[in-house]
């Protein structure tokens, strides 16, 4: 019988129950406490943070401690949390992406919103990417997530809360990881407009492979150097130095006293 004590772990991703990543990363963590995997039916990459408000969310058991969800990364973590671990987990960890979540891409990705999901409930979150795509490094990425969460497990508050942290991991064998901060992708914004077999137009959004700034400090920087990138992502999205640019008054509506910015305006300080 296994320890009272032991972790609880919430493992989800955005590209389905059954991608190779997710099971790799189930079997890295499996020797730090019980792992649960509840992740999406289907892919649901790009699927940012959407909850599903307006429709049935169905839950089948795809192998035992896997449920497959047919609703989105945030479902997943969601009704995790809220229903189907009946524990409060320890620890959320989303991946292992095949493909990069580096910079704006954060805005888009599904793997981190899981993770963003498990931080909001107030539970220590990390989403972890590959960022080779044709031949991505399952092994180090895995071996880097489980050093992560035994670190973040060791000890209640080793990751503040409204913290969530963001892994990247280059192809080979990377040997050192680098503290990063998000850096910008050079979208082409590239849409495709066709036509099908009926003759109706319809759409296709981007679809060409676009490059990140070269910026130092950067998560893209760091994997392009060969480390691994970890950036933590703060949950509070006001921008305090934008605050008071704001002019004394709009047309005929005055401007009411700015607030301050609080010492620690972190979301997580409110939980
Ligand atoms: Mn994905």
């Amino acid at each position: 019988m296994k320890p009272e004590t032991e972790a609880l772990i919430l493992v989800s991703n955005d590209d389905g129950v059954h991608a190779v990543g997710i099971q790799r990363l189930a079997a890295a963590l499996a020797p730090l406490g019980r792992v649960v995997v509840i992740a999406p039916d289907r892919e649901q990459s790009a699927a940012s943070h959407k909850l599903s408000l307006h429709q049935p969310i169905r839950v089948t058991e795809v192998r035992p401690g896997a449920l497959a969800v047919d609703g989105t990364p945030t479902d997943c973590v969601y009704l995790g949390i809220h229903e189907l671990l009946g524990a409060r987990p320890d620890l959320v960890v989303s991946g292992i992406n095949h493909g990069p979540n580096l910079g704006t891409d954060v805005h888009y990705s599904g793997t981190v919103a899981a993770a963003v999901e498990g931080t909001l409930m107030g539970v220590p979150s990390f989403a972890v990417s590959c960022v080779a795509r044709r031949e991505p490094n399952w092994d180090h990425a895995a071996r880097f997530a489980a050093e992560l969460a035994a670190w973040v497990l060791a000890e209640p508050g080793r990751l503040p809360k409204g913290v969530t942290l963001n892994v990247n991991v280059p192809g080979g064998a990377p040997p050192r990881y680098r503290w990063a901060r998000l850096g910008h992708r050079l979208y082409d914004h590239s849409v495709e407009r066709r036509e099908d077999p009926r003759g109706r137009t319809y759409y296709w959004i981007g679809g060409n492979p676009s490059p990140h700034a070269d910026e130092p400090g950067t998560d893209s920087q760091a994997v392009r150097d060969g480390f691994i990138s970890v950036t933590p992502l703060g949950l509070d999205l006001t921008d305090f130095v934008a605050m008071p640019a704001a002019p004394g008054h709009l047309g005929s509506t005055e401007l009411e006293a700015t607030p301050p910015a609080p010492a620690d305006f972190r979301l997580g300080s409110r939980f």
